[in-house]
């Protein structure tokens, strides 16, 4: 495991060379203004104490709201669901409570960097389902081969970091069926649930036949609304399951974030058409980034939801993604992260040329990006 995470090391070479950070995962500007008065409101009025151990009853309750009006979902706010820090923390707790020494992890790869570095915490094998460009789309037989007795946990992330798919009804079927059939949680990480382009539906696999009683949902506040340094995420599932992951949760953080807590709530209660927006204007992000990467000459995978898009340096010449990213401030003035970080060692040469940007940037700041990466032809 690296001492820094990629996402911290390609921050500090944009600080350091005064680059466009298209590096880590973190919008440019604010979200909804509702969202961020209701956080100075909550702490003008005091709400500055450990909140409970579960959450605050207004942000359970407003996750119980969301999942019912978004997917149908009824979830008690008293026992169904568990209010985090970020849904790194939700993933950490549901990892090292369920995950035995040995027992085998089941992701994607490219992996969110986060996946392997928890499951070898909890002292779990870490076995995978190569997803390739340009449609990163895994393979149902390879997905049911991964999937045995061995497997404790099916760690799916949908929408997908860093390839921006969707993850459709077909496949999440497959996942359940074999989940059933050899007994294993499934723990989907859906922190993208709201950032869909095109017209794609997010299918939650809580809500697939035979999934509720095996799956644990995770999601965060700071995708959505624009609030990554919040750190407001949460878990919902089967009341026994949260409980495990609580019994975990109060010796990681206690509880975290008191008056980000009811302003996420304010957020989880808005109009339909916000969340609309929302979407939309990432799309309007997304759209410049690969028009720009594409004038560089750089082919890319246009992502169908998230905040990345990933582009294959090798057309130009870079055959080492690693090394283009290290060298990119200089020869473009930009910074982007290599695919091969989301990738164990063994599985990294297939992602060797691909490089990931972020689009979750303003257009003035996506338009000076392409005007830069254009020189790189
Ligand atoms: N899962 C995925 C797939 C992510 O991309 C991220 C954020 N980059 C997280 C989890 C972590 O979310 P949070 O910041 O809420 O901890
Ligand atoms: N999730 C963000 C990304 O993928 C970064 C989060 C982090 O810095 N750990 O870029």
């Amino acid at each position: 495991m690296p001492g820094t995470t990629i996402f911290a090391e390609m921050s500090a070479l944009a600080a350091s060379t005064g680059a466009i950070n298209l590096g880590q995962g973190f919008p440019d500007t604010d979200g909804p203004a509702e969202v961020l008065r209701a956080a100075q409101d909550a702490i003008a009025a005091g709400i500055n104490q450990y909140p409970p151990g579960r959450g605050t009853a207004v942000l359970r309750e407003a996750i119980a709201r969301h999942q019912r009006r978004w997917y149908g979902l009824e979830v008690d706010p008293d026992t169904e669901v568990l209010v985090t820090a970020g849904a790194t923390e939700a993933l950490a707790a549901v990892l090292l409570a369920f995950v035995d020494e040995g027992d085998e992890v089941v992701t994607l790869e490219p992996a969110y960097d986060a996946y392997g570095a928890i499951i070898a915490l909890a002292g779990g094998a870490h076995r995978t389902v190569p997803v390739d460009w340009p449609d990163f789309r895994p393979d149902a037989d390879r997905l049911r081969e991964a999937i045995t007795d061995r497997t404790r946990v099916i760690l799916l992330n949908t929408p997908h970091n860093p390839t921006g798919t969707v993850l459709d009804e077909a496949l999440l079927r497959v996942v359940v069926e074999a989940a059933e059939q050899h007994d294993a949680l499934i723990v989907a990480d859906e922190v993208y649930e709201h950032l869909l382009f095109d017209g794609v539906r997010h299918v939650p696999v809580a809500t697939l036949p035979g999934a509720w009683d095996r799956t644990i949902t995770i999601s965060s506040g700071g995708k959505t609304f624009s609030t990554t340094g919040w750190k407001i995420g949460w878990l919902t599932g089967p009341a026994e399951l949260v409980t495990a992951a609580l019994a975990v949760k109060q010796y990681l953080t206690y509880v975290n974030g008191a008056p980000f807590q009811p302003a996420i709530a304010a957020g989880l209660d808005l109009p339909d058409e916000v969340f609309g927006r929302i979407a939309s204007g990432l799309q309007a992000g997304r759209d410049a980034l690969v028009a720009g990467l594409g004038a560089a000459g750089l082919p890319v995978s246009v992502p169908q939801a998230g905040y990345f898009v990933i582009a294959d340096g090798a057309a130009l010449g870079f055959p080492d993604g690693a090394e283009l990213c290290r060298r990119l401030p200089e020869l473009a003035g930009v910074v982007g992260v290599p695919v091969s970080a989301f990738c164990r060692d063994e599985q990294a040469e297939r992602m060797r040329s691909l490089v990931r940007f972020a689009f979750c940037k303003s257009p003035a700041v996506l338009a000076e990006a392409s005007t830069r990466l254009a020189t790189l032809s």
